[in-house]
């Protein structure tokens, strides 16, 4: 493997980190594609299989740890396990395009040490605790015991963030995405 480039955005959960990594990749010039991640959690919401995850059994993940076939996996939260499957990012560059990852910081970082060269690695940030909190909860998709898990995840990300190679702050969407736009391009020139 290496040939490609790879984009590796990072966040605490709720931060706005998807929506910055959607908006890019309906920028088309950008020619970028999604790594969809495999994972051992259940689907949420409107999720769909082979789009936003592959969605494994904890059998299938735990195998396919043993066959070698993770670039990088986690157990992010206790049996929750997600990983970038390494025929996943063939499979992308074999398109021409660079992939883009929408990861935690821990794999984020990793995928950055194992491909120093062809790696953007940006952090997008929260505006602070409470905004964070309120985003959570407006989801409404998870239980008061996952906001918890998620919000106390959140204060070891923030710790990391000088490890990445920029950091956006999303206090403001449209600016948030227009720093994202501009940093990946001029990284794929
Ligand atoms: P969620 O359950 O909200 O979809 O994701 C939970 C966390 O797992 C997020 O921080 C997300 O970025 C992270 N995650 C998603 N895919 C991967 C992956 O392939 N590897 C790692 N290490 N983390 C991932």
């Amino acid at each position: 493997m290496g040939k490609g480039k790879l984009i590796v955005f990072s966040a605490p959960s709720g931060s706005g980190k998807t929506t910055i990594v959607q908006h890019l990749l309906n920028e088309t010039n950008l020619a970028l594609e999604f790594s969809i991640s495999a994972t051992s959690r259940l689907p949420r919401g409107e999720e769909v299989d082979g789009k936003d995850y592959y969605f494994l059994s904890i059998n299938e993940f735990k195998n396919k740890i043993n066959n070698d076939e993770f670039l990088e996996f986690e157990e992010v939260y206790t049996d929750n396990f997600y990983g970038t499957l390494k025929s996943e990012v063939e499979r992308i560059w074999n398109t021409g395009k660079a992939v883009i990852f929408d990861i935690d910081v821990i794999g984020g970082l990793n995928i950055e040490k194992q491909f120093p060269d062809e790696t953007l690695s940006i952090f997008v940030k929260p505006p602070n605790k409470t905004e964070l909190e309120k985003r959570l909860r407006g989801r409404g998709t998870e239980t008061e015991e996952k906001i918890q898990m998620r919000l106390a995840k959140a204060d070891e990300e923030l710790a990391v963030a000088p490890e990445f190679d920029a950091i956006i702050t999303n206090d403001n969407l449209e600016l948030a995405k227009q720093e994202a736009f501009q940093l990946v391009s001029k990284f794929l020139k």
